[in-house]
């Protein structure tokens, strides 16, 4: 080091930087132990020979064995980084979450000695951190996914790591199929497919037969209590366990499950209190939370170790379950929830929803505490809701999620026929036929289920299909530039700061940045001030924004905006206020489906399916002035009711304009809150109430 570069540095840069090297030699040295001390170097070179004469190979190892983080290594020191011509070629790691993707190959760059983007990278959905060097690439199911649009050979790779196979997630079961054509493909091609669990005889199956290779792992015994009745409230519960173990049991680290950035959140601040109150001479409790939205240097503190005399304490969503192992815990405890996302047939789309585990969840959990030693988990549910009310494994996301996006992306790549594309285990038919309604209602598909030219723009981007609509719709009504704006702050955490104890004072500030007819022009509106101050941390502090929220929203954008063509010839590109009211309208072509009339103040009721939803009260349009006879929303939200979320008030007649499948104008001259009717209600078709259309209008699902 030091010799290798032209640029000279001066003389304090040289030593700092010769010091700072010579504290990474050592803390590189730290880091190849640990390299050498996992489950998986045991039986490196045989599991490279097994990958040297086969294709596909399962390969089956208990977490913290090693597979995420040194496979891909494994495979570049063999060398699948080069062609035989000796040009570049990439491994790929694919995960379900993008944390993962990001942490591993944040670890992976520093096992290997290199930039993070460097020779080891990652890439997940609006972040490519990767460079040319780039040849160990971690990114998310999805990313690979979108690449197969462009390269359906995925000739840049030599191999793909399809690493936690067992979570199921969507786009891994789409992979599946999908890669299983790249292998028939490229007989040079190499697909490793890792899991926890014991699913690897039916991934083998569905490979034809593949190679299995199991790696022997060492763990210890972990005694397991069950509440002896059933638990009101899991949050106090697993503080109240937390604090008697801290309380009086031998050193080893706490690992608590829930389900989210709330409960999590709640669950640290309980326990911080309780420890307060029992005053001084309690030891000290390192409270860590980790959930998706929390920042990065704050999400990896949870691998620091704590120091002498200190308990390390992390409460986590099921991200700790298998993607991330952290060494030291000897105390799990589950509180037998984890958010699910799951398709709401009556409102016609996904939402996250707290559910119990599954069985297998459950053990995995427990797992975690028998990495080192011999561990101790506690389940905040009986024995009897463990075997009568826990499915033993959780059904496939393919199976209980929307498809919109799978089928779009399916159509691109030339299936045509998605009732026999070779899932492993295929979702149900009507999943499939109802999201293929719901692309011919957007216009992505025709009457014979075939992509449409709409359609193929929209595949393009990398959106759910009805924001992609609203970005080509803009396009064409010459607002692209606002609608960018609105569609990438539609693409990041909340960007409005609400702190329980100035909630207040952070609603009025909030009410500053209103547009009195529309929560996502409120939304553009704020990103335009915070721009217009160059996303000045203090006046963003000043005015409850979450800057870091607001900058990526700043990044989606650049990125999003390389991606939109030029307005087609005639159209005139408009910014600015006048052109709020397209946007407006661009919004209604994506989300007619969820137009909504008043019914009295601040109630409204869906116009398709007879639904009544309030306004979010965090809404501009309930803020300021009269509310509007009719609205469209993005999402819906359940707490104490069901409540409209991001809400724009529109003109009735573009109902009819944009969406003459469900609405039309009854009644001639005038336009009042009556006039405007969905042809269908609920039931009249479907006996879900999802209220689609006339069935001989649906398009096929075989093509
Ligand atoms: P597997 O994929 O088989 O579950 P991993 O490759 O993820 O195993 O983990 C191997 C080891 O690397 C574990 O001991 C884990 O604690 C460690 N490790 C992973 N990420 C980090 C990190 N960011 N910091 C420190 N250690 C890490
Ligand atoms: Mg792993």
């Amino acid at each position: 080091p030091g010799t290798s570069g032209a640029v000279a540095l001066p003389q304090d840069k040289q030593a700092q930087s010769l010091q700072t090297s010579d504290q990474a030699l050592d803390a590189r040295e730290k880091i190849q132990q640990v390299r050498e001390n996992l489950p998986v170097r045991q039986v490196r070179d045989e599991l490279l020979r097994v990958i040297r004469s086969n294709q596909v190979i399962v390969v089956v190892g208990e977490t913290g064995s090693g597979k995420t983080t040194q496979l891909t290594q494994y495979l570049r020191e063999d060398g699948y980084t080069r062609s035989s011509t000796g040009a570049r070629l990439l491994v790929a790691c694919t995960q379900p979450r993008r944390v993962a993707a990001m942490s591993v190959a944040k670890r992976v760059a520093e096992e290997a000695g290199c930039p993070l983007g460097g020779t080891v990278g990652y890439a997940i959905r609006f972040e490519d951190c990767t460079s040319p060097e780039t040849e160990i690439k971690y990114m998310t199911d999805g990313v690979l996914m979108r690449e197969t649009l462009s390269s359906p050979d995925l000739d840049k790779y030599s191999c793909v790591v399809m690493d936690e196979a067992h979570e199921r997630s969507l786009f891994t079961d789409v992979l599946f199929g999908v890669l299983k054509g790249v292998v028939q493909r490229r007989l040079d091609f190499k697909l490793i497919v890792t899991s926890a669990t014991m699913d690897a005889d039916k991934f083998s199956r569905f490979f034809g037969g593949c190679a299995t290779f199991h790696i022997p792992g060492r763990t210890f015994e972990v005694e397991t209590y069950f509440a002896k009745s059933v638990v009101p409230d899991f949050v106090e519960a697993a503080v109240k366990q937390a604090l008697e173990i801290h309380l009086s049991s031998p050193p080893g680290d706490i690992l608590i499950f829930m389900t989210g950035q709330e409960d999590i959140t709640a669950t640290c601040q309980l326990l911080a209190d309780r420890i307060e109150s029992l005053g001084e001479g309690v030891p000290e409790l390192l409270l860590l939370p980790m959930y998706s939205q929390l920042p990065a240097d704050l999400q990896a503190k949870i691998f620091e170790r704590a120091k002498a005399g200190q308990r390390k304490c992390i409460v986590s969503t099921n991200i700790a379950e298998t993607s991330l192992t952290v060494d030291g815990i000897r105390y799990v405890i589950d509180s037998g929830m984890c958010k699910l996302k799951v398709f709401n047939p009556r409102v016609g789309m996904d939402a996250l929803r707290v559910t119990p585990v599954s069985q297998a969840n459950a053990n995995q959990r427990a797992g975690r505490a028998g990495r080192t030693a011999r561990g101790f988990c506690w389940r905040m549910y009986t024995e009897n809701q463990f075997v009568h009310e826990l499915l033993p494994a959780q059904v496939p996301e393919i199976q209980r999620t929307n498809l919109g996006n799978v089928v779009l992306l399916l159509k691109t790549i030339g299936v045509r026929d998605l009732l026999s594309f070779d899932f492993m285990d295929p979702p149900p038919k009507e999943n499939i036929v109802d999201s293929m309604y719901q692309l011919w209602v957007l216009g992505a598909l025709d009457g014979a289920g075939e992509l449409t030219a709409l359609g193929t723009q929209m595949a393009k981007y990398p959106l759910d299909p009805p924001l992609a609509k609203m970005l080509i719709s803009a396009r064409e009504l010459g607002c692209a530039e606002d609608m960018l704006t609105v569609v990438s702050m539609l693409s990041v955490p909340e960007v409005f700061y609400r702190p329980a104890e100035r909630a207040e004072e952070s609603d009025q500030a909030r009410e500053r940045f209103f547009v009195p007819e529309s929560d996502h022009l409120t939304l553009c509106n704020v990103y335009n001030l915070s721009k217009r101050q160059g996303f000045n941390a203090g006046w963003c502090a000043k005015h409850f924004i979450h800057r870091k929220a607001v900058l990526k929203a700043h990044e989606v954008r650049e990125q999003l905006q390389s991606m939109v063509p030029a307005p087609p010839h005639g159209v005139k590109a408009v910014s600015g206020t006048p052109a709020w009211d397209l946007v407006r309208k661009a919004i209604c072509s994506a989300y007619f489906v969820q137009a909504a009339r008043l019914k009295s103040i601040t109630e409204y009721v869906n116009l398709l399916n007879g639904a009544s939803a309030a306004l979010h009260p965090s809404s501009a349009i309930c803020g300021i002035g009269e509310t509007p006879d009719y609205v469209v929303y993005h999402e819906l939200v359940l707490t104490s009711k069901e409540y409209m979320r991001t809400v724009t008030a529109i003109d009735p007649h573009w109902l009819a304009e944009l969406g003459p499948m469900f609405f039309s104008i009854k009644g001639h001259e005038h336009l009042g809150r009556h006039d405007i009717g969905g042809k269908m209600v609920a039931g009249a078709d479907s006996e879900d109430g999802t209220g689609h259309g006339s069935s001989s209008s649906r398009p096929a699902a075989a093509g």
